[in-house]
This record gives C-alpha cells, sequence and structure tokens, in this order.
C-alpha cells in the first residue's frame, strides 16, 4: 500500500502532485517555473507509456500561479475531471501579454467544458477509486468570495490515507481562515486537525499567517512552495510555522521550502510517513 505526494518546485507557484497505489494521479494546481512545463515532466516520468491522462485537476483557484501551465496540461495530458471554484470564472488576465491571455482562454474553456464533471458514473474523489486515498475539498462560502480577489475563493483540500493527513491550500485570506475556524464552517477543525503535513496558505507569507488556523492544523511539517524572497515577510516563515517538527536526515525541521528543498515528497505506507527532497528535481 502506497501513496505519493509531490510538492513540486514551481517558483513562485503551487503544484502538487498525489500518485494513488491504484495508479491515479491528481493534481492540485499547475503552477509551473518559467519556460520549463511541469506538465512535460509529469508525463515523462510518469505516464509517457500509458498515454495516460491525469485523472484530476483541483484547482484552489484560478490566478496564474496555480495555473500557469493549464495549456500545456489540457494539450497534453487532458484532466479527466476538472474541480474548481466556477463563481471566480470567467478570469481576465492579469497582465496583458500574450502568455497571459492564453492562460486565462484555456482556463476559461476549460471551466465551459467540463460544466458537467462527473459524466462518467466516477468520481476519482472517492477513496474507493483511488487507491484507499480520502480527498475532500473545503471551498469558500459564497458571501466570502469576490472577483476583485480571486484568493478569497481558494479552496482548503484534505487528503487523508492510512492515518496521515495532509492539508493543502491556495492563497487563503487570513481573514477567511479566521472564519471558518470561529463557525466551525463544514465542521473544519476535526478534519484539518492534527496533520502531518501543511501547504502553507499564500506561499508562507506573513501577513496571511492565521494562527487559529495553524494550531489546530498543528502539523509535523509545514510546506512553503515559493521561489527566492521577495517579500521580506517570508523571512520570518520559519519561525511562525512551528509545528511539532520532525527529524529529517539528522536535523529537526519545521517548514520545508521549495526554494531551498526542491521538490519534496512524502511517500505514506500503511505504517510509515518518509519525506525525501530533491535539489535537483523538477
Ligand atoms: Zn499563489
Amino acid at each position: 500500500m502506497e501513496m505519493t505526494i509531490n510538492f513540486y518546485d514551481v517558483e513562485h507557484g503551487s503544484c502538487t502532485h498525489i500518485i494513488t497505489l491504484n495508479n491515479k494521479h491528481i493534481l492540485v494546481d499547475i503552477g509551473s517555473k518559467t519556460y520549463k512545463s511541469i506538465t512535460s515532466y509529469i508525463r515523462n516520468k510518469y505516464l509517457r507509456y500509458y498515454g495516460g491522462n491525469i485523472d484530476e485537476l483541483i484547482i484552489t483557484h484560478p490566478h496564474e500561479d496555480h495555473i500557469y501551465d493549464l495549456p500545456q496540461l489540457y494539450n497534453i495530458l487532458k484532466p479527466r475531471v476538472l474541480q474548481r471554484p466556477k463563481g471566480a470564472f470567467d478570469i481576465i488576465p492579469t497582465q496583458n501579454t500574450a502568455l497571459h491571455k492564453e492562460i486565462a482562454d484555456y482556463a476559461n474553456k476549460m471551466n465551459r467544458e467540463y460544466s458537467n464533471p462527473i459524466g462518467t458514473g466516477e468520481n476519482p474523489l472517492y477513496s474507493s477509486n483511488n487507491g484507499g486515498v480520502d480527498i475532500e475539498i473545503i471551498s469558500s462560502a459564497d458571501s466570502w468570495t469576490t472577483k476583485d480577489d480571486l484568493n478569497t475563493f481558494s479552496s482548503i483540500i484534505i487528503i487523508n490515507y492510512e492515518g496521515y493527513k495532509f492539508i493543502l491550500t491556495g492563497d487563503n485570506p487570513k481573514s477567511i481562515l479566521q472564519n471558518m475556524i470561529e463557525i466551525n464552517y463544514c465542521d473544519i477543525k476535526n478534519k484539518i486537525s492534527n496533520a502531518t503535513a501543511l501547504l502553507a496558505p499564500h506561499h508562507g507569507r506573513t501577513g496571511e499567517y492565521c494562527d487559529s488556523f495553524f494550531k489546530l492544523v498543528n502539523p509535523y511539517l509545514t510546506i512553503v512552495s515559493d521561489k527566492s524572497i521577495v517579500h521580506t515577510t517570508q523571512e520570518k516563515t520559519a519561525q511562525l510555522y512551528k509545528g511539532r517538527g520532525a527529524k529529517l536526515y539528522g536535523k529537526e525541521r519545521y517548514v520545508l521550502t521549495t526554494r531551498n528543498d526542491g521538490t519534496i515528497s512524502f511517500t505514506v505506507t500503511t505504517n510509515s510517513c518518509t519525506v525525501s527532497m530533491n535539489q535537483e528535481g523538477y
């Protein structure tokens, strides 16, 4: 029994890849390095001989750093199922470049095309279809969202497997996370508590650190998906996200960053969870 989760180094962006025992491939966001397609990497490493598709793409929110490689994904490994916050669409490009227009065009096209995502009688989110991996999406309440700030649409993704729990966020504003905890939105307290690892909200920015949320998640490790420090607030990330900690390669670690550690992978079996970091990988 095994599940792998890769948090790819996609610079300032986010892309998480879940591979289940029965060889399902699920992506949460599809950020990518500039000029280096994460989709091509995934195909070459995992799906070259299967002529495969991505089974499911979950978009936390449609900002470019979370959907940068969407055109490639659609053309090379077209996802069978697309989950996204529908209220955020159609989107408009944040910059007036051909690339940004192309990304927005694909996102809007896919949002229309996948209007009825579960068409095949099989929902890949059910653990029975996912080799025992249970995936739940908590989306933002309509009253909290505004198209003026697409971050407000950010979902929280909860992955459970063999007693190990992973909490993935998008660029969730602190105020919404606070609300969710305060009113125990969708029974969130129970669902996110005492996780194995957390993908930090908004690339670990200090300004979006939400203490009540983090204390509840109480992870061993926090993962920050970011590139070299451009927001001075990132310097404080390691102090803020101090969870339970884990001994990795002889060192006590609390926060792993794609910037310093490269792609970060968790391999979970029935009674173990191992972490590896790859400086040279994608
Ligand atoms: Zn982002």
